[in-house]
């Protein structure tokens, strides 16, 4: 737990968050600001600044976040139809979080609006 890191203070009950998913691993809630019809944060439990301070002994964690990601995906319903997952890594990819989080996208009706500028 980082006192004044946002993510933390929601796995820690104390900032609000939309959850769609908790295990003890875990936790993924709506973005604040969706950038898709459906947008998820995917979190682990455990502060990890970035994919850039991924360690060996995160190989484990790291593999069970894509299996929570389809899991996720199942849930609100995106499974079957696709979405996306993206990491942003640092300043210059984005990453405004300094905790690690995987961002599932979808819901879109068609693939002119699912085209994210700036994104494959
Ligand atoms: P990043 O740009 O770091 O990859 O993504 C951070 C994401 O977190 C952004 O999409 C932003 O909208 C979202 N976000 C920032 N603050 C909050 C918050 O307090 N609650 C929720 N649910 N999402 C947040
Ligand atoms: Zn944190």
């Amino acid at each position: 737990m980082e006192e004044d890191c946002i993510f933390c203070q929601i796995i820690d009950g104390k900032r609000e968050a939309d959850m769609v998913y908790q295990d003890e691993t875990f936790v993924a809630f709506r973005d604040i600001n969706p950038k898709a019809p459906v947008h998820i944060l995917i979190i682990p439990r455990k502060h990890i600044a970035s994919i850039n301070h991924i360690t060996e002994g995160d190989k484990g964690l790291m593999g069970e976040m894509f299996l929570v990601a389809q899991k996720v995906a199942q849930k609100v319903g995106v499974r079957e139809k696709g979405y996306k997952l993206v990491f942003n890594v640092g300043r210059g990819g984005g990453q405004i979080i300094d905790h690690l989080h995987l961002h599932l996208l979808g819901g879109w009706e068609n693939s002119g609006e699912r085209d994210v500028p700036g994104l494959p």
